[in-house]
């Protein structure tokens, strides 16, 4: 029986992930940066692989999380 429900767990596990890339909440956890440019992206926006290129000088992104303007820290 506890093997049963140990299969079923990763099965539900392993949905949930392949799911979870087709949800299309517009929910942000923070936004990447270019410090040097001042170019933000949410990360609700970037496509493919993370994190982005800044769009004006072509360095790496930095992700800072959102500080909770929306939502509690709980
Ligand atoms: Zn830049």
């Amino acid at each position: 029986m506890s093997i049963i429900g140990t299969v079923r767990e990763v099965l539900q596990a392993s949905t949930q992930s392949t799911n979870r890339g087709d949800v299309t909440d517009e929910e942000s956890k923070g936004a990447y940066w270019c410090d040097d440019c001042g170019e933000r992206v949410r990360d609700v926006d970037v496509e493919g692989e993370a994190p982005p290129d800044c769009p004006t000088c072509g360095d790496e992104m930095r992700f800072e999380r959102s500080t909770g303007t929306t939502g509690c820290a709980c």
